[in-house]
């Protein structure tokens, strides 16, 4: 918001909120609807809800706490991985490499998860280059691996991209709020 005080040209009438040209008739900005010819008090109440609906707190951790959460629900999904494979070659003696990276991965995104809530798009971006990394490098070890679990891949590619956008959104909010 732009303080009207330090606008170029005083001769002409703006309004406090929004800072748009107003006309002198005008008993509301017809910007934002700031009550121009009201009393101080419906002036500041005004001031005080446009501040609310900008803010909107329960939104803005609604959408920190779903960015948090894609990552646990991965983490959880590279834990049941690392268990499966544990018990399907528990007598081959490469086991730990099957194991091992799905539970590496797990931890990576757990602390993904838990740093995402100071910079949740970082941490999305991070995290979805990561799991295609992973699926590239299996694909390339394995190239039958592309098709299997192909649904639950496309699911947590998905949900990390509804958790960009999140992000940008939580960024959005967070610059026009100035919360760092
Ligand atoms: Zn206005």
């Amino acid at each position: 918001m732009e303080n009207p005080a330090t606008l170029p040209s005083p001769s002409v009438e703006r309004c406090y909120a929004c800072a748009k040209e107003v006309a002198n008739a005008d008993v509301y900005c017809n910007n934002c609807g700031y009550p121009l010819k009201g009393t101080e008090w419906d002036q500041k109440k005004f001031i005080g809800k446009q501040n609310e609906v900008d803010i909107n707190l329960p939104e803005f951790q609604k959408r920190l706490t779903h960015a948090a959460n894609s990552f646990y629900y991965l983490a959880g999904a590279f834990i049941v991985y690392g268990l499966f494979y544990f018990f399907i070659k528990m007598d081959d003696p490469g086991v730990l490499s099957f194991v091992l990276p799905n539970f590496i991965l797990a931890i990576v995104f757990l602390v993904l998860g838990a740093y995402s809530k100071i910079k949740p798009l970082a941490c999305i971006v991070s995290g979805l280059c990561l799991y295609i990394i992973v699926l590239v490098l299996n694909a390339v070890g394995n190239p039958a691996s592309i098709a299997s679990g192909i649904i639950l891949k496309i699911i947590i590619i998905g949900y990390l991209v509804k958790g960009i956008k999140s992000a940008l959104e939580i960024e959005k909010i967070k610059k026009e709020n100035n919360i760092s």
